[in-house]
């Protein structure tokens, strides 16, 4: 069973096994969680990123894949990067956006993380309605077949964590 919560504030505060970056495919860093990340968590996630996309992301991390590097500074034991879909009015891509969060928990329980911390995957420079991403974050999280025991959202303002709870 896995114990769902809510937080209000800022993910790199967090407390967790691991935390997961809304990051872009590029892997080297960006505005929002990616960039709170980067620069709280310091230099050694960045170094990772980068032998990362030496290695087997040449061509970027693909949308709604999902890969870990160390922490660096934060209190966590890894960062789970993964990519979150642009929001398309024309485009149904909400399974891209389940798949990070599937994906997630599934790099997670490989790397025998327990505890998981989310942002709101998508809702920031990628645009996708909050109403609509908490029902895939907190249906998919529900649905997805895990060790991890529990996973907190970590919801940057008053109006991301209230459509999380309304879901929740
Ligand atoms: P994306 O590019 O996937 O949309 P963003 O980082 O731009 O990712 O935004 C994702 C969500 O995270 C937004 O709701 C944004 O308000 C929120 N956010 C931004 N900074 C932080 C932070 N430090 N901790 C938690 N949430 C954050």
């Amino acid at each position: 069973m896995t114990t769902l919560t809510l937080v209000q504030g800022d993910i790199t505060r967090q407390s967790a096994d691991a935390i997961v970056n809304a990051a872009n495919s590029s892997l080297l860093g960006g505005g929002g969680v990616d960039g709170a990340v980067h620069r709280r968590g310091g230099p050694a996630i960045l170094a990772e990123c980068r032998a990362l996309r030496a290695s087997r992301y040449g061509r970027g991390l693909p949308t709604g894949q999902a890969v870990a590097t160390t922490a660096g500074e934060l209190d966590a034991r890894w960062v789970i990067h993964t990519v979150g879909p642009v929001f398309s009015a024309d485009e149904d891509r909400s399974a891209l956006l389940a798949s990070c969060y599937r994906e997630s928990l599934r790099v997670a329980d490989g790397l025998g993380a327990r505890t998981v911390a989310f942002p709101a995957v998508s809702t920031g420079v990628y645009r996708w309605p909050l109403e609509d991403a908490a029902r895939i974050a907190v249906d998919t999280v529900r649905a997805t077949e895990t060790e991890v025991e529990r996973v907190t959202f970590v919801l940057f303002d008053e109006r991301a964590h209230a459509a999380f709870a309304a879901r929740l």
